[in-house]
Formats: C-alpha cells, structure tokens, sequence
C-alpha cells in the first residue's frame, strides 16, 4: 500500500505534487534546520482517493497513518493530543501543488475541548489566552467545515475576564455551533481532526477554489495536501505577533524587505486585512534580535530557492517561527526587475533570467499611465499602491454588479471594503481593484498583483457602503456607475475619466532584452514603411526592417491620384508623367527610410496588390474620378470592369504585375537606388538595398524581372558614375516556390517567408474569407488554431523547412527571413528556430516579445542539441 502521510523530515522542495506547495516548502525548511514547529503532511494522493469515493470517508488505513503520525508528534514535542496537561494543539492547513491565496481553508488551535482548554490555561498560567484560542477554533471549525459565517459569533473577545465569564462565552459559542449545525461542538481530538482533513478535501472543490483554478488555467485533478502543523502562539503576550514579509518589493521589484505584522494576533487576522498591521520596519525597533534572525533567514531562504520569497511567520513569547515560504507573486514589472537583480547578483544564470520572463509580463509592463497633465487633478482619495497600471471605470460596489456590468460591456472598477474570495470573479472582470481597509499583503492586494489588475487598498478616508451601493470621501460621494480613474502606482484616485499615456518600455526591460538578444540566434527585424512605424521598430529594438510595403505608400490623396492616373491613362505620354512624379515621392520616402536606418538592413518589396486596389468600385465614384483626371467617364468605368478579378488574391498582382507591366517596378527600383546612392554619399556610409520581388512561383518569372531591374540600377550606375552594394531577393509564399527553392537560391540573393499568403495558398483558404469557417474549425477542433496566427508547422513548416534547407544547401550565403504575422508569435519563432532561418520580422509593437521568445527558442534548442 502507498504511504499516505510523511514527517516534515522526509519530504522536499521538489515534492509539490504529492505534498502540495506548503508543505513541501515546510519540509525543505525543517531540512535546512530553520525554526520551524513539527507536523506531517497527508498527501495528495490522499485527497485524489478521498475524492474518487462514491461515500466521502476517510479510508481505514489513512486513518491509522493520521493516529500513528499524531502519536510521533506527540512524542517529537511532549505533548499529547485532546488530554492531560500539556495539550498537543495543532493547525491543519490546506496546500495544493500550486499556490491559490485564500482559497482553501486553514483551521488552528484544533486539539482543544473543555478539558483542555483548562491544561492549556494552567501551564501557559493564561485563561484569557487559552479561552480566547478556544473561542478562535469553535469560529473557524464552524466556518470552515460548516460554512457557518464567522460573524454569527460575533468578534473574537479580547482582554482580561473573569474564568465564569469565558465559560459562559465558551457555552455560548457552543449552542451557536450547535443551532447552525444541528450536531454538538466535537469534544475528541481525533474526531476534529478527521473531520477537517475531510473538510479540506472537500474544499479543493468548491466554487471560489474552482474558479480560481479556470481562471489560472490549474488542472482540477491535482488535489490538496493537508499539512498538520503543531500551533505556536502569536496571540500569547505582547511579545508574541504574527507576519508575512516579501524578500523584495513585489510590486515594483525594488531590493529590500516588504512586509507587515501585527503582534498579539493570530495567522488570519492579517491576511484578512480587518486590523491595519505594521510595516516590517518597526519591528526592528521593537524586538531586535528577532527580526534580524527573520532578515537572515529569508536571506537565506532566497539564495536556497533562487528566487524572491514570501515568508509567513509568528512570534511566540519573544521566538521566531517560520510558518510558510513560496516563491512571491509579483506584479509583471516586479517580475522583470527581481529576475534581471538575481541574475547581477549571481544568484541565477543569464539563461534562468529569460526562461522567467513571458509575454504577459512584457505585454503588461507597457501598460498605460496617467498622462502628466491629468496627474494634475486633485485625487478625492489615497490609499496604498498594491499593484501598479491605470485604470478608468465605473465603479461597482459588489463583485456581482462588476460581473454584471462588465457582461453589458462596461469597463468596470470594483470598489469595496475589502475582498473575499468569493469576490473573484468579479475582480478577474474588473479594470482595477480598490479596497477601504487592508494592508499591501491583503486579498485584494494580492489577487490583484496575481492578475496584473492595476488595485490601490487601504484608502481610509473612503467609507464604503455595499448594500446601498455608495462610497463617501472627505469632499464628496460616489455612486454605482460613476466613473473614476485609479493610478495603481501612485494609490491615487481621481473622480472622471483621466487621459492615459501608451506605455514606456522600462530601464530594466530594456536591459533584459539586450541579454536576450545576445542568446538569440535569430534576429528581430520589423514590418514597417513610415517614418514612424521605422522610428517605432528601432525604439523596440529592430535590427532592421524585414518588410518596406511599398504600395502603403500610395494612400495619401494626391499620390494616390497619381497612382490613378498611372492605372488609367489613355496615352503614354500622361503615363510617364504619373511613372516621374510617383517615382519623386517614393525616392523621398526611401531617402527618409535611409536616413532613419543608416546601414541597417531594410527589404524594399516591390508592388504587391492587385492594381484595382487603388480604384473604388463605385460608378459615381468613378466618374468623379474620371472627371479629376480629366478622362472619360465611360472608358474609366470599362478600363476598372476589365481591371475586376474573381479571384483577386490568384489574380493579377506581385511579379505578375512586374511581368505585364515592367514600368513600374522600374520606376520603383530607379527610386530605391537613387535614395540609396544619394543617402550614402550624404552620410558617408555604404546603404546596400535589398528588392524583394514578391510572389514568385518560377524561376523564369524572376529571372526576367530581376533582369529589368538589373539593367535600370546598371544604367543608372553608368550615368553617376557611382556604384553600391544591392541584393535582389524574393518573397517565398507560393508552395511551388518552396518545391524549387533550390534553382530559386541560385539566382535569388535572399529569401523572406510570406508566411501569410503562404498560409493561405498551402491550406486554399482565402485569408479575407477564412473568418466565416476558421472560428467552427477551431472550435471542432479540426484544426488546432487560427493558422495565420499560429504557424501550422505540420503543413506549411514542413514547406518552410524544405524551402529554407534546400536554398541554404544551393547557395549558402542566401539569407533567410520570415516576414509574416506569425513572425512576432512566440509558438511559432519556436518552431522557426528549428529551421535555417535568419531572422523574423513583425509589427513594431510585437518587436519585444518575439526578442525574448527567439531568445527562449534559441536557449531551448540548445539544450534540446546538447541532449541528442
Ligand atoms: P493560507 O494558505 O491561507 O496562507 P495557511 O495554512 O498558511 O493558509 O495559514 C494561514 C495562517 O495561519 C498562517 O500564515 C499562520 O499565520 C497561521 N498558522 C498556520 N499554521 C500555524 C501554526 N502551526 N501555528 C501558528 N500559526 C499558524
Ligand atoms: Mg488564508
Ligand atoms: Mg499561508
């Protein structure tokens, strides 16, 4: 039979699945010889059986397992457990593989009853304690195990009382459990015992547990451990207290030890952000030698995890234990800055410092601001800044109304008192989270940071009216539905609607994203064509530009005009007009890209659409048009019918258009290389152009236009008397131009993956259609995603590997891009990594996911090399 139950000496870190998080963390501090008090933990395993039963029961055997292990502790502490005089008292506490703040529930003080209450009040020569403990373990066993409020007891009874008065509180307390419950308060040990193991079992499948879970995408069939724990007493004296602390700022990242405590007070009283505790700081003062003890443990406890550290811990009589310790949650910017300090600090390799990162924490660290101007209002009120971000909303007083008002489409801030767990789904609908009360480690605060959901708590000037649905602050009043901006970073809260900033990339991003880029293997280049869209992909870290789109040049009024002119004129002579001024502009816009780029590279791709593209449709449209460019109406109206394609996407455009109408590629190479000659000898530097030809499907069609291209830079070449560098590539989106890649390397300088029209001709799904079936392919699952999002490596990879393997072999120094959307998606640059590709290309705002996603690809394949 498998064992069920193992002492805090025998299990490890790694053993998160069997003994869930905390316990496995307990073991591995036991073993590191911290203070920690003795227990055992039941496994997983133990829950998983529990669960599968058709009648929920303990099984004999585990039960056996639990009294044998009891009995050890009893032994390890002296002690013995629902008898004598010195009661064994003990904290049965839930812990799942994975961390769900205040989802699953933790009982203390269990092991008390009539009797022992009064063992416990004589050798600790304290009743009012002992009762006060007492009273603590009837409240929680009944909320946790029966569901029965905590405030049906009314609030835990403090200070000195007459021995009479606590046994009349105790009776009390007594017939209220046994009113709600139907059952007398359980007096044996054992029997308290096996019934909250059960009821944490149980409760890995209510509903809050449940929806954190969807919502943090956990397996429901992992199960929780059940840890029993000896108690240590926080709430004993007045140098006893009870705390958690962060090794480092987990919102902003920031060095230094963060956290609070509230002495003569008991686990719950601080998570549960009721009373305002204390910043970490204070206790210094207060009691000296325990918080440098605390301070050198977590120390020690973040080198040993490598990483930053929530501690959970309790002073009893001037003692320190630790009680919990797991990797922090932080906020996306804490996450950054913690991984980049670890790694300057040694503890973490350069490697472990990307494999850390994600896309959410990249996409979330540019999150918006509150622009400086509207920083300038006066906020109604200020609180705590628990997690950082803008936010503007309506406000919704309950987690339901927030659902309710999100589904109608609003964007909605939830302002409370403070959170619960039952208010999950509300907050994971919410803008940003605001909360009255509650310290920086309270639920709201810590959810909040979980979700990366901008949240201020503890703003003590808002009193906040649930049932009613209204807030009150110093100079006024909010109601259901008004709007509000909340700055996450500041802890300040404005009335209206404040203009936010797009977000700055950060100081340490930027850093990061340096190191990843000295891992990559493959470059990032952007998709980008204006002065803007350039400056833009160069501040996100571009090494150049993989797609110029040439004919996004052309929407401006009088260009396009021209354009028209060129498509629809009658006579040569007003052809070549339009051909000399087109050709003008697009030199000026080369020269601006140039000057932008330096030397970096940049694919200029030729003109790609289909030449109807620049005409409307429309007859009045068209006659206006006619009439602007002073040609007949009628012959406009048939030239535009004859120009009309079935298949527009098949049709007349890319090289074909090169083919039938060679002037215009022509026009357009003579303006790249005319930017480019005069751009090099302005700046003194050597600018080589790479043309890029677009959907090639023979070599001969290449061939041709390469030729005329040719002939135009010779030409021009010979009239300046200068000469420059150039390369003429072409796209690769065709199938047909992956199976002859080969003879295509042979006469191209470079190749560029469309992967888009790739996608779509591989497949025969038209990209401007697929909308009307890919949502029921997916959803059946007949495909496993959107394949222009996510590239299909089966089909379209498997042209990708052929073509890019066999143009490589042909010609070695042929240069291999990717240039589609699928360029900036993680899962697909890691599959490219697998290819002999140089380089992906994307939009400018994707630039600083696919760095650090080709940084990963590059770091994974190594190992993955290494192995084989
Ligand atoms: P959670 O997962 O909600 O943090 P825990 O099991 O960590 O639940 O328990 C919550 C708090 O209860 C702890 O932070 C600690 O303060 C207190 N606690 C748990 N076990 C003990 C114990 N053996 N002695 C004293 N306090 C305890
Ligand atoms: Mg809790
Ligand atoms: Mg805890």
């Amino acid at each position: 039979m498998t064992k069920l139950t193992y002492r805090f000496q025998e299990g490890k870190k790694e053993w998160k699945d069997l003994l869930g998080g905390k316990g496995a963390n307990l073991c591995e501090m036991t073993n590191l010889d911290l203070p920690v008090p003795n227990g055992f933990i039941i496994s997983t395993d133990a829950c998983k059986n529990y669960l599968a039963q058709e009648e929920k029961t303990l099984s004999k055997g585990l039960i056996a397992e639990i009294n044998f292990q009891v009995k050890e502790l009893e032994t390890l502490t002296n002690k013995s457990f629902g008898i004598g005089l010195n009661p064994l008292l003990v904290s049965v506490r839930s812990g799942a593989k994975y961390s769900m703040p205040g989802m699953m529930d933790t009982i203390l003080n269990l092991g008390l009853n009539d009797e022992t209450v009064y063992a416990l009040a004589e050798i600790t020569q304290n009743k009012d304690f002992a009762f006060q403990c007492y009273c603590r373990f009837i409240q929680m066993f009944a909320d946790v195990v029966y569901n029965i409020p905590a405030e049906n007891f009314g609030a835990i009874p403090t200070g000195t009382k007459e021995k009479s008065d606590w046994e009349n509180i105790i009776s009390n307390y007594q017939k209220i459990f046994a009113r709600a419950t139907g059952r007398k308060f359980p007096q044996d040990a054992f029997e308290q015992l096996q019934i909250a193991v059960e009821a944490v079992f149980s409760s890995w499948n209510n509903q809050r547990a449940k929806v954190y879970r969807r919502i943090h995408n956990i397996s429901d069939n992992l199960g929780t451990a059940v840890t029993i724990q000896q108690m240590v007493f926080g709430n004993y004296s007045e140098n006893s207290g009870t705390g958690v602390m962060f090794t480092r700022n987990p919102a902003t990242g920031e060095k230094g030890v963060y956290g609070e405590y509230l002495l003569k007070a008991q686990g719950e009283d601080i998570v549960a952000g009721i009373k305002t505790p204390e910043p970490i700081c204070t206790l210094q003062e207060k009691m000296p030698d325990v918080y440098a003890e605390l301070i050198e443990i977590a120390m020690q406890l973040e080198k040993h995890y490598c990483d930053m550290q929530d501690v959970e811990f309790t002073i009893e009589a001037g003692k320190l234990y630790m009680l919990q310790t797991r990797n922090g949650k932080r906020t996306p910017q804490a996450a950054v800055a913690i991984a980049y300090d670890l790694m300057k600090e040694g503890v973490i390799s350069e490697e472990t410092l990307i494999n850390r990162l994600d896309e959410e924490m990249i996409a979330q660290l540019m999150h918006p601001s509150f622009t400086n101007d509207a920083k300038k209002k006066a906020a109604i009120v200020r609180g705590l800044p628990a997690s950082p971000g803008a936010a503007v909303g309506q406000v919704a007083f309950t987690a339901k109304a927030a659902k309710e008002m999100s589904d109608k489409g609003s964007q909605v801030i939830l302002v409370r008192n403070e959170t619960s767990p039952e208010d999950i789904e509300g907050m994971s609908v919410s803008e940003a989270i605001v909360t009255a009360r509650g310290g920086m480690t309270s639920h709201a605060a810590v959810v909040a940071r979980g979700m990366g959901v901008c949240c201020v708590v503890g703003c003590e000037d808002l009193q906040v009216d649930e049932e009613k649905g209204v807030a009150n602050f110093t100079n006024g009043i909010l109601k259901t539905g008004d709007f509000i901006s909340v700055d996450g970073s500041s802890g300040r809260i404005y009335l209206g609607q404040l203009a936010l900033n797009e977000a700055e990339t950060s100081a340490v991003l930027e850093k990061v994203l340096k190191i990843c880029d000295a891992h990559a293997t493959m470059a990032v280049y952007g998709n980008a064509e204006t002065p803007r869209e350039i400056k833009e992909a160069l501040l996100k870290g571009a090494k150049g530009i993989g797609l110029a789109r040439t004919e996004h040049m052309f929407f401006q009024k009088e260009r396009l005009k021209m354009m028209r002119e060129l498509i629809l004129a009658d006579d040569r002579s007003r052809m070549d007009e339009a051909l000399v001024y087109i050709k003008e502009k697009q030199k000026s816009d080369f020269r601006q890209m140039y000057q932008i780029l330096g030397k970096l590279p940049c694919t200029i791709r030729l003109l790609d659409p289909p030449l109807h593209e620049f005409l409307p449709q429309d007859r009045s449209e068209l006659r206006a048009i006619a009439k602007e460019l002073n040609l007949n109406g009628q012959e406009v109206i048939a030239k535009v019918k004859s120009l009309a394609e079935v298949n527009p996407m098949l049709g007349l455009r890319g090289v074909r258009l090169g083919i039938t109408c060679p002037e215009i590629y022509q026009m357009q190479v003579a303006a790249i290389m005319e930017a480019a000659l005069e751009i090099s000898a302005q700046e003194k530097i050597t600018i080589t152009p790479h043309i890029m030809i677009p959907l090639v499907g023979t070599v001969k069609e290449f061939r041709i236009v390469k030729d005329s291209c040719q002939e135009v830079i010779n030409g021009l070449f010979e009239k300046t008397g200068t000469n420059l560098p150039f390369e003429i590539g072409t796209m690769i989106e065709i199938p047909r131009a992956c199976l002859i890649a080969d003879q295509l390397a042979a006469v191209a300088d470079f190749f560029s993956f469309g992967t888009n029209d790739l996608t779509q001709l591989t497949y025969g799904y038209s990209r401007d259609d697929a909308h009307k079936f890919l949502p029921t392919y997916t959803h059946q699952e007949i495909l496993p995603s959107d394949p222009f999002q996510h590239l299909d490596q089966e089909g379209v990879g498997k042209l990708m590997r052929f073509a890019s393997e066999n143009g490589k072999q042909e010609k070695e120094s042929l240069s291999v891009g990717v240039c589609g959307e699928v360029g900036g998606d993680p899962a697909s640059i890691a599959f490219i990594q697998t290819l002999p590709v140089d380089y992906v290309s994307c939009s400018p705002f994707r630039i600083p996911n696919a760095r650090l996603a080709c940084a990963k690809a590059a770091i994974a394949n190594k190992k993955q090399l290494i192995k084989l």
